[in-house]
């Protein structure tokens, strides 16, 4: 495989590239789902290369999963050759920011390899879930899974970086739809994750910190009680979010505004550009002065937990929001530049061999405060819990949104009461980071994996976590 790697180097720089990189990567998946009572397994294996290079100021990229000298020649030389015809188009050269030739090995850690745990186990796991969600004939379907992912990856770079890593991500969950045949409502609930299913960068220990079976029963009879359960009370409430729901409200408004390549116009699918102008780094008052967002490549358990990014880059852990102030974005080596700075930040990745790198979010948490979730429910005299993201939309500058959750409880006069059904919460998003004046302390922070994050065309996908404990929100929109 190293042989391969340098032949492509060597193959670029003959070529004329002032600059070429090549990442070969091999993977595993495994799949197991059981969806009222019906099993299905899927077990996968992926290898192939991509080859980067700058030739004239401007890059090539070409891709193939054949492992063989004469397709690494020939891949290197369609790279140059896409080079050479973006070179006419291009407006500057393409500028990379330092970053020493690393040449190091980084594993991601784990306790048991999930691959070594027999079928029978996790299937059996699966089914008994499946067995208690469907013990009540309001629950009309039960889905859960188990996902397990191995990736193996080989940098070399034209500087003399030699990179090697390996990654195991670990995932699942459940959810239970209930269905009022009568009124045709319809309420899911689902279990441990933002949408259903919680993925850590881990092994198999990862499924068993969470409790699986014993929270089927509540989590089957909470689809059924939101059946019947009161809507949402609409107008301005005090709102406390739970860490679930916190970790996409992260995502959906500071993690993709911060992207630097939407700042700067030059990726806008996936709700596109950003408000996060240039000027504003350094002093636009982005959230109150207790909210603290951290960028961390290096976070144990992150599904964006890296060695090194995709451009070389060792991964960092740095502030986007101090003390309420956006203090910083996502960048790579391309466009660390063009903010003043002079090396990246390492968050450039890509979705295996196939795809260019692009800047992706790394891990990004709201750093915990300092309340007891009790204490801020008593402090709380009128308002909603929310908890487990139902659905979103942003708009396209990532400024207004809203969340609908799926489940809901009132808050009166200090203390949980009512369970409500489909609460919604809208806001414009630095006026709602403004209104957080408390945040639960790390007893309730935990991370939460996104495991679909979609972003580029052709479409590319990435994983990343946000730590995030449950906060409180002044006066918020809820209710349609
Ligand atoms: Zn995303």
């Amino acid at each position: 495989m190293r042989e391969l790697a340098f032949q492509a180097i060597d193959v670029a720089k003959m070529l004329g590239a002032e600059y070429a990189d090549i990442r070969i990567i091999d993977d595993a998946t495994e799949n197991i789902s059981v969806k009222n009572g019906i099993q299905n397994v899927s077990r996968g294996m992926d290898i192939g290369f991509g080859v980067r290079v700058i030739v004239d100021g401007a890059w090539g990229y070409a891709a193939s999963p054949k492992l063989t000298k004469d397709e690494i020649e020939k891949t290197t030389k369609l790279a140059v050759e896409i080079a050479k015809a973006s070179a006419t188009l291009k407006k500057e050269p393409v500028r990379l920011a330092y970053e020493p030739p690393h040449r190091d090995k980084w594993n991601s850690t784990y306790i048991i390899d999930p691959f070594k745990v027999p079928l029978e186990k996790k299937l059996d796991l699966l089914l008994t879930v499946d067995k208690i969600l469907r013990s009540d004939e309001r629950i009309v379907v039960a889905s859960g899974e188990l996902s397990f992912w191995r990736e193996h990856q080989l940098f070399v770079s034209s500087e003399g970086a030699e990179i090697e890593q390996t990654h195991l991500r670990s995932g699942g969950g459940y959810s239970a739809t209930a269905v009022d045949r009568k009124t045709g409502e319809i309420q899911t609930r689902s279990y441990p994750g933002v949408q259903g299913d919680q993925y850590m960068q881990l092994g198999w220990e990862a499924i068993e910190s969470y409790d699986y079976i014993g929270n089927a029963e509540r989590v089957r009879d909470e689809a059924i009680a939101l059946l019947s359960a009161e809507p949402c009370p609409t107008g301005e409430m005090d709102i406390i979010i739970d860490g679930n729901q916190l970790a996409l409200q992260i995502h959906e408004s500071l993690g993709h505004p911060s992207e630097l390549d939407r700042v700067l116009g030059m990726e806008a699918n996936y709700a596109g550009t950003s408000f996060l102008t240039t000027e504003k780094l350094g002093n636009f008052k982005y959230g109150s002065d207790i909210v603290n967002i951290v960028a961390d490549g290096t976070a144990p358990g992150g599904l964006a937990t890296i060695g090194y990014d995709d451009d070389g880059v060792r991964s960092q852990r740095w502030f986007l929001v101090k003390d309420g102030i956006f203090s910083g974005y996502l960048t790579n080596r391309e466009l660390a530049h063009t903010i003043g700075e002079e090396r990246s930040r390492g968050a450039n990745r890509a979705d295996g061999w196939r795809s260019i790198p692009m800047i992706r979010m790394t891990n990004i948490s709201l750093m915990p405060g300092t309340w007891n979730l009790d204490d801020l429910i008593v402090d709380t005299k009128d308002g909603i819990f929310v908890s487990t993201n139902k659905s979103w939309s942003i708009d396209q500058h990532r400024l207004n949104f809203q969340f609908t959750t799926e489940i809901g409880w009132l808050i009166e006069n200090g203390k949980l009461t009512k369970m409500i059904k489909n609460p919604t919460y809208q806001g414009i998003t630095p006026q709602f980071w403004n209104s957080c004046d408390a945040i639960c302390d790390d007893k309730h922070w935990m991370l939460w994996g996104v495991p679909n994050c979609g972003k580029g065309q052709p479409g590319q996908r990435a994983e990343m976590s946000h730590g995030a404990a449950p906060a409180r929100f002044r006066k918020i929109k809820v209710g349609l």
